[in-house]
């Protein structure tokens, strides 16, 4: 093997990029980055029936969306390792099965499901309760082998686990791990339709790609001491192992897909209006604590600095309002014409984007910028604007019934019909202007016009408003 740092992210196509499978891929990415390396995407589909269709596609274009490019993938292959699909690389799995098989570290197996499970029965009666397979096909005759496929049976191969075998490795994470083979039952490598299972492929495609280190989540570990068998049964360098913790919710809990509480694919995020940014500083602190105070860093910072030690053991609490804080950062940084950008979809949602020069549009989105935390909540705050609405409540009879009401709407419209530039300065005075004419001061005197322009007692400032709607709305909406 040689000295190259090579790492791989290696999702199922069974769906959308998921919160916990970008973190994968980040520290990954990042560590290979950090070292002058590789970072592989490789796809692991031989479970055909949870595949869906575009799941590849679309994990592959989030990654790149959160600014994580794989140097080699299905759609950017190396000719020396591809191909990157397990799917297409079942001649090879087959290879390698039989070699195991001629060398005794294999064996077919013609149990039947039915069969299995009462073998599982016999031993929870016996008080055994992880029960395994009982090896009743390990020393199978040619002649019962035959007497099986003549009954119509396809047999699956299961690796032959050395006996009492202690199995440790340093983790990146934890530190020393230890199983024992005597906890682990002979494991089916090959499935009787001739797919090979997860924990076969992943070992031959890691040893054939040059895979030095594999970073991944907690739910693997069961699965490491399976594949340290495998590399010792073909003498191959065992890769170094980092298993990251689970990604908590608020009470705790591991975030389940089916939480429908917390978000928790990219694509989700994207739609709602994150930036990549945010959401990759927010990932890269679930479960990495850097070595200084600040919390704000660039993915260019992150290569520079991560650092795999500094990677907790405890688990990462997905902490929401965490992400909208750091959301509302990055939406303050950006520049006139990104955040325009990033914000006209919303607009479009409420406005028809024709009617307005992008002048007017940054000027209606601006009011909003260090408010938002993430770009959907635009849509709120800028609709009661467009679509006026007045609300029937008790707080807002009564400040339309307050008896300086009539005489401030009267006073601001005779005031607003006198000016021709809607300029703030302008409009601060022109309150000024009504308020020492009619003598009334605060909420007396804006509330009744913010809701006779807005519909609504909260909102953005008012100067902005006006300017935003215009002479001509806002005499209309004051004479409804
Ligand atoms: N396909 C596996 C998963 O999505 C990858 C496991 C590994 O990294 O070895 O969890």
């Amino acid at each position: 093997m040689g000295n190259k740092v090579r790492v791989r992210y290696a999702p199922s196509p069974t769906g959308f990029l998921h919160i916990g499978g970008a973190r994968s891929a980040l520290f990954n990415y990042l560590y290979a980055k950090r070292n002058g390396g590789d970072f592989v995407f490789r796809i692991e589909d031989t479970d055909i029936e949870r595949n869906v269709k575009g799941g590849e596609e679309s994990q592959l274009n989030d990654l790149m969306w959160l600014g994580i490019v794989p140097d080699e993938s299905p759609l950017n292959p190396n000719p020396k390792y591809a191909p990157y699909r397990q799917m297409e690389r079942l001649e090879m799995y087959h290879k390698y099965a039989k070699w195991l098989i001629d060398q005794g570290y294999a064996y077919e197996c013609y149990c039947s499901e039915e069969e299995l499970d009462k073998s599982r029965e016999e031993q929870y009666a016996r008080g055994i309760n992880a029960p395994k397979y009982d090896r009743h096909c390990l020393h199978l005759s040619e002649e019962e082998k035959e007497k099986y496929k003549k009954e119509g049976r396809k047999p699956c191969i299961r690796l032959k686990l050395e006996d009492h075998l202690t199995i440790s490795f340093d983790d990146l994470i934890r530190g020393k791990v230890v199983f024992n083979n005597d906890d682990i039952g002979d494991w089916v490598i090959m499935k009787s339709n001739g797919i090979p299972t997860y924990n076969f492929a992943v070992v031959i495609d890691d040893h054939m790609m040059e895979i030095t280190h594999v970073l991944r989540g907690e739910e693997h570990l069961s699965n490491t001491p399976k594949q340290i068998q495998l590399y010792k049964y073909f003498g191959w360098e065992v890769p170094t192992f980092g298993h990251m913790t689970i990604i908590v919710n608020e009470n705790g809990k591991k975030l389940s897909k089916r939480d429908n509480n917390i978000l928790q694919f990219m694509s989700q995020y994207r739609d709602l209006g994150y930036l990549p940014e945010a959401i990759f500083n927010f990932i890269l602190l679930l479960g990495w604590t850097p070595n200084e105070e600040r919390e704000i860093f660039t993915l260019e910072e992150a290569k520079e600095i991560f650092d795999p030690s500094r990677m907790s053991a405890s688990p990462s609490m997905f902490d929401q309002r965490k992400l909208n804080w750091m959301n509302s950062q990055y939406i303050r940084k950006l520049s006139d014409e990104d955040y325009l950008s990033f914000i006209k979809p919303y607009l479009a949602k409420v406005i028809d984007l024709e009617k307005y020069s992008d002048e007017q549009l940054l000027f209606m989105a601006n009011m909003f910028k260090s408010e938002i935390q993430y770009g959907a909540q635009i849509v709120d705050l800028l609709k009661p604007l467009f679509a006026y609405h007045l609300e029937e409540n008790d707080e807002i009879k009564e400040i339309l019934s307050l008896e300086s009401t009539p005489k401030v709407l009267a006073s601001f419209e005779e005031h607003l019909k006198t000016i021709d530039n809607l300029e703030i300065e302008t409009v601060k005075q022109l309150f000024k202007d009504v308020g020492s004419e009619t003598g009334i001061k605060g909420k007396a005197l804006y509330m009744p016009i913010r809701l006779m322009l807005t519909g609504q007692m909260h909102g953005a400032e008012l100067v902005n408003i006006i300017k935003l709607l215009g002479k001509e709305e806002a005499i209309k909406r004051l004479n409804k």
